[in-house]
């Protein structure tokens, strides 16, 4: 299993310096994702899953952001190490990225043509013609209709999922696609387009063999894509197991909250109401020592307010950060 890991997380701590105080955006993460497999990483916004994916591809705004410790092993080698002239190299070329937004990352200005043929001139040393038709190829591989029309758009001339494809075909261009961090790919497209995305994705993935690392706050992705799932909350992972377990008995309060703020055809026929979490994610600049979860969970006690839960195996690499795991009836 230990050489199977493509992506390899050990002790990761991330704080943000800012004028209030510091913010520990991310403690003590340990993550791990074997070649070509595919790991949810979920929790509401502000859980530490955006920072989480900046630190793997060296991003985090420094200042106010920084790497406090830790080690990041890509395919064997700790980028954390690497100089930033090293990390540029590997990023588009074993990291790839895509957002919610592509619009994020297109280049406004330019055909998306020249912007995945950059790709074909830089990494592989192609001239502009022949680079020009390999990104024809790949928008055919990514199922963009009337490739070779297509290539001589610009970004704003294509639809959100589209635009998504294009991403995705940028992320494949590279030479040696290992792991695309896909952080809310779905999340502003419409429910048709987005279940064709992820489509996409799984199927190109198998294809080639690339790790995924999907972030989203929707346990319906997960469903659909993940193999694994680690669930996040203010900077802490709370549990980590295979996706089955999660779904079939999860051990972590925020995970029953996750999963039954989830729609399904059950709620449907029975009118039944979708129960939200109450309360927000705590404000990370005055989170303590105990469990992060404490002032929305009611099975809290006086221990979690003072100490953070040590890690319980429930066997079957079922991980939980609750000190009331396996006793609580949900
Ligand atoms: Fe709830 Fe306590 Fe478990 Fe945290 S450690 S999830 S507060 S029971």
């Amino acid at each position: 299993m230990e050489n199977n890991k493509f992506l390899d997380i050990k002790g990761l701590n991330v704080s943000f310096y800012t004028q209030k105080g510091v913010v520990r955006a991310v403690r003590d993460l340990d993550l791990w994702i074997n070649k070509g497999e595919t790991l949810a990483l979920v929790g509401e916004s502000g859980c530490g899953k955006s920072v989480t994916a900046s630190s793997i591809i060296r991003l985090i705004p420094s200042p106010p952001g920084k790497i406090e410790s830790g080690e990041i092993f890509l395919d064997g080698q700790d980028i954390l190490k690497l100089s930033e002239e090293e990390m540029q190299k590997i990023r588009g070329d074993k990291i790839s990225m895509i957002f919610q937004d592509p619009m994020t990352s297109l280049n406004p200005v330019f055909k998306i043509g020249d912007q995945i043929a950059e790709i074909f001139i830089t990494h592989y040393g192609l001239k502009k013609k022949e680079a020009l038709e390999r990104a024809v190829e790949m928008l055919d591989m990514v199922k963009i209709p009337s490739p070779e029309k297509r290539v001589k758009s610009y970004p704003h001339q294509l639809s959100g999922g589209m635009r998504q494809r294009v991403m995705i075909a940028m992320a494949l261009a590279s030479p040696h696609p290992g792991i695309m961090i896909a952080d809310e790919p779905t999340t502003a497209l419409d429910v048709t387009i987005q279940a064709q995305i992820l489509d996409l994705m799984k199927e190109l993935q198998e294809k080639i063999q690339m790790s995924l690392l999907l972030i989203t706050h929707d346990m319906g992705v997960v469903a659909e894509m993940a193999s694994r799932v680690a669930v996040m909350y203010a900077g802490r992972k709370v549990e980590s197991a295979d996706v089955y377990s999660i779904f079939e008995k999860p051990f972590h309060p925020y995970t029953v909250g996750l999963l039954n703020s989830m729609p399904s055809n059950e709620k449907y026929k029975h009118n039944a109401r979708l129960e939200a979490i109450e309360g927000n994610v705590p404000n990370l600049l005055e989170i303590g020592d105990g469990c992060p979860f404490e002032n929305r969970c009611k099975y809290a006690k006086d221990i979690c307010r003072n100490k953070f839960p040590e890690i319980k195996d429930m066997g079957n690499n079922h991980h939980v950060w609750c000190h009331f795991a396996g006793e609580l009836n949900f």
